[in-house]
């Protein structure tokens, strides 16, 4: 065991996956220094974390929520330096202090501060699976450049590189291995009979039926988009191309992905639906470390089942597997109008049957284009959102007549 604390910065603390993150830290005082913690908006969660962690810094995004954040921490945690906005989150992702990085921010704003992660060396932690999508090949490159440790904490890409041998590196294919498979729930509305999902409601798109995550996630996993981000996710971490990159549907989420070897073994890695696992397999690695999490009953369940999606009641999981063969930009179009699609049905703007109408919209829009700079990118997603906004206006004109 270290004898010296790893300092880690915490990217979106007040999230689902933040506060599991610190659930797991809590149980290992002696191996976890808590230098950096950071939100959006809500600066009372925050300044709770801060009473009970004592990080060195803490950002909010947000300037007013930073104000607040400040005034409440100064007689509570008087060490802690409140910092705001977009570039605080990239310094404390790249502080010298600093040898781990949780990438738990929801979406595009998440980017910046992860490559800023891995240009710097760190271990980044990576649940952010939206930055991958849309930087791959830049990030995957800042990563072997500057000796960045990758480790995925998406349960299903943790679950592969827990079948994988123990010297794989990030990003090349794996020795001997004929595809993986990666499970999915199927979400909220895998039986719904499909001429119901134009009505179906945010709340309804949030109560998934096996995991407890953020409201984004949460309508990505309903629309399946979020296994589509996943197969993105998954060519890059492990340098696969779409064919060796199977879907499978598994109502019950106990097996969390599988790796097909060529002597046709295949290795899966089972366990509660339970984030602080996989959370606690990368803060630990390559060691072991306890978890919080109980252990899987399997007499419990006693059933297993494998379905293959259905690609009428699921669009979205084409449209990203023809990105992710389109290359470029194409990934980060999907993402960003995937995101304002998204924001628009929870804000009950359209039906969660537009949303993959918008993204769909907003790939034809936007011209593809090589992802070889930081600016190009970000570009796109730029346009990409300009776009989806317009088609939502359009739509919610046609809703209204
Ligand atoms: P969440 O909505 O619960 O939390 C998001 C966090 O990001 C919050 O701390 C929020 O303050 C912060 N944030 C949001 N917008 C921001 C902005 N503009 N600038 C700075 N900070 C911002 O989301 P989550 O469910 O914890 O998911 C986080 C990431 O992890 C997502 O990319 C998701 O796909 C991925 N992930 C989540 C789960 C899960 O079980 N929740 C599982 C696998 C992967
Ligand atoms: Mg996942």
């Amino acid at each position: 065991m270290s004898t010296t604390p790893s300092g880690i910065t915490i990217l979106g603390s007040t999230g689902s996956i933040g506060l599991s993150t610190l659930d797991v830290i809590a149980r290992h005082p002696d191996r976890f220094r808590v230098v950096a913690l950071t939100a959006n908006a809500r600066a009372e969660e925050l300044a709770e974390q801060c009473v009970r962690f004592r990080p060195r810094y803490a950002v909010m995004a947000d300037a007013d929520a930073a104000e607040r954040l400040r005034r409440m921490l100064a007689d509570r945690s008087p060490d802690t330096e409140v910092l705001a906005g977009h570039d605080a989150l990239v310094r404390v992702a790249g502080l010298p202090e600093v040898d781990h990085v949780m990438a738990a921010i929801v979406g595009a704003a998440g980017l910046l501060p992860t490559l800023e992660a891995a240009k710097r060396g760190k271990r980044v932690l990576l649940a952010n699976k939206e930055a991958l999508v849309m930087s791959g090949a830049l990030f995957m490159q800042a990563v072997r450049e500057n000796g960045a440790g990758l480790l995925p904490v998406d349960s299903e890409h943790n679950a592969i590189f827990q079948c994988l041998p123990d010297n794989y590196t990030a990003g090349e294919p794996p020795r001997g291995v004929r595809r993986i498979l990666l499970t999915a729930s199927g979400g909220p509305f895998r039986t719904l009979p499909i001429r119901q999902l134009c009505s179906v409601t945010p709340e309804q798109a949030c109560a998934h039926p096996n995991w407890d995550m953020g409201r984004k996630i949460s309508v990505d996993s309903a629309t399946m988009m979020n296994k589509g981000l996943e197969v993105i996710e998954a060519g890059w971490l492990f340098g696969l191309e779409t064919g060796r990159i199977q879907v499978v549907l598994h109502p019950q989420s106990l097996v969390h992905s599988l790796v097909e070897y060529e002597d046709g073994s295949m290795l899966a890695q089972m366990g509660n639906p339970d984030m602080r696992i996989p959370i606690s397999h990368a803060l630990g690695w390559p060691e072991r470390i306890a978890s919080g999490a109980a252990g899987l009953d399997l007499l419990e369940h006693g059933m297993l089942q494998f379905e293959t999606p259905d690609s009428a009641r699921f669009p979205c999981l084409g449209l990203a597997s023809a990105v992710m063969e389109a290359g470029g930009t194409a990934p980060a179009i999907l993402n960003a109008a995937n995101e304002v699609a998204v924001a628009a049905f929870l804000e009950r703007q359209i039906p969660f049957t537009t949303i993959h109408r918008v993204i769909e919209d907003a790939l034809e829009r936007c011209a593809v284009q090589a992802a070889d700079t930081l600016q190009v990118i970000l570009d796109a997603d730029e346009m990409a959102r300009e776009a989806a906004a317009e088609l939502i206006m359009q739509a919610k004109v046609v809703v209204a007549r």
